[in-house]
């Protein structure tokens, strides 16, 4: 080995490595799933600019249809327009995501009727080397658990969130406002959107973040999820949602749980690439086929690579016939960052 490749080996980063957990379920009460979450694998960051494991949760709102095409429209276009990216600035490929997907989700709201005044939250993490960046509109959260703290990362924008700000409601009177669901900002309800862009945080070894729709963070509270950060992923995950539904799951409950480990410790038969997207896709469950999580492969990109608008029939079928228990497999994959 030369001594200049022996000099750039010395510099190199340690590698950190993300394990990440994504559960989600329709919950006691409502009848759709109009939740979606995704987050990249190792092989789509590969060719990306600014690279980095995503993470992304979005909770539509808005009708039947409406609300769960704008959770998924958001999800997928994000990961595409991060993917694709054409700087190496994390910030600014999130920031750029989000406009675009509040763009795509406006303009498809325009051009159907059925799909008009939909919205969604939606909440982009990226963790890559020992940084971490976010994208977030609505009330949907990030958390971050270090050190046996747990901090929001993410500010609420919704009414009742801005009038705890102001002083005009404690949190414990906000927690049960009548209209703690109206959101102030959401995407796609605008043609633009005041998008929150934060970044980059410091990572640590044994740093938990904690990705969730409302239907936890509404039951679930910040010492119950700082609690359980600690548990293996898997467990913890699995915990959360347990928690939501025996508190009578109003909404839908949607969770993405990462841990930051140092590669170095972990053998390398953890380590394969994952073969497939994962992706929570919205539908129809009754109550009878409910599941605790149910995570099919996302569909090949369409060809115009601006993570076009699947059907939704076929995807509502797709819902009602999948019987099958999710596999493990797909709920727990670990990256290097
Ligand atoms: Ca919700």
């Amino acid at each position: 080995m030369s001594d200049s490749a022996t000099a750039e080996t010395a510099v190199s980063t340690p590698r950190l490595a993300a394990l990440v957990v994504l559960r989600t379920d329709v919950g006691l009460v409502r009848s759709e799933n109009q939740d979606f979450a995704a987050y990249t694998t190792a092989r789509e960051e590969r060719g990306s600019h600014p690279g980095g494991r995503l993470l992304i949760v979005a909770d539509g709102m808005g009708g039947h249809r409406g609300g769960a095409t704008a959770s998924r429209l958001a999800t997928e276009v994000v990961k595409r327009q991060y993917l694709d990216s054409e700087t190496g600035d994390p910030a600014a490929a999130l920031r750029d995501a989000l406009t675009r997907a509040n763009a795509r989700i406006h303009s498809e709201a325009q051009s159907n009727a059925d799909l008009r005044g939909m919205g969604t939250t939606t909440s982009a993490l990226v963790l890559k080397n020992d940084r971490a960046w976010f994208a977030h509109v609505g009330d949907s959260r990030i958390y971050r658990v270090r050190g046996g703290e747990i901090e929001q990362l993410t500010e609420d924008h919704s009414l009742v969130a801005s009038m705890v700000r102001e002083g005009l409601l404690t949190t414990k009177e906000a927690e049960n406002h009548p209209r703690r669901n109206v959101l102030q900002r959401s995407m796609g309800v605008s043609e633009e959107v005041e998008i929150d862009v934060r970044g980059p945080f410091d990572l640590q070894v044994g740093d938990v973040f904690i990705l969730c729709s409302d239907g936890l963070h509404g039951v679930v509270k910040e010492g119950e999820i700082k609690e359980f950060a600690d548990r293996p992923l898997d467990e913890a995950a699995d915990q959360y949602v347990k928690l939501a539904l025996e508190r009578g799951a109003p909404d839908n409950v949607t969770v993405l749980v990462a841990r930051i480990v140092r590669a170095d410790d972990i053998g390398d038969e953890t380590l394969a690439d994952s073969p497939y997207d994962e992706t929570v896709r919205d539908e129809i469950v009754d109550q009878s086929s409910r599941t605790t999580a149910k995570i099919p492969a996302m569909k090949e990109p369409p060809p115009d690579g601006d993570g076009g608008l699947q059907p939704a029939a076929p995807q509502e079928d797709e819902g009602k016939a999948d019987e099958q228990p999710p596999k493990p497999g797909f709920l727990r994959r670990l990256f290097f960052l």
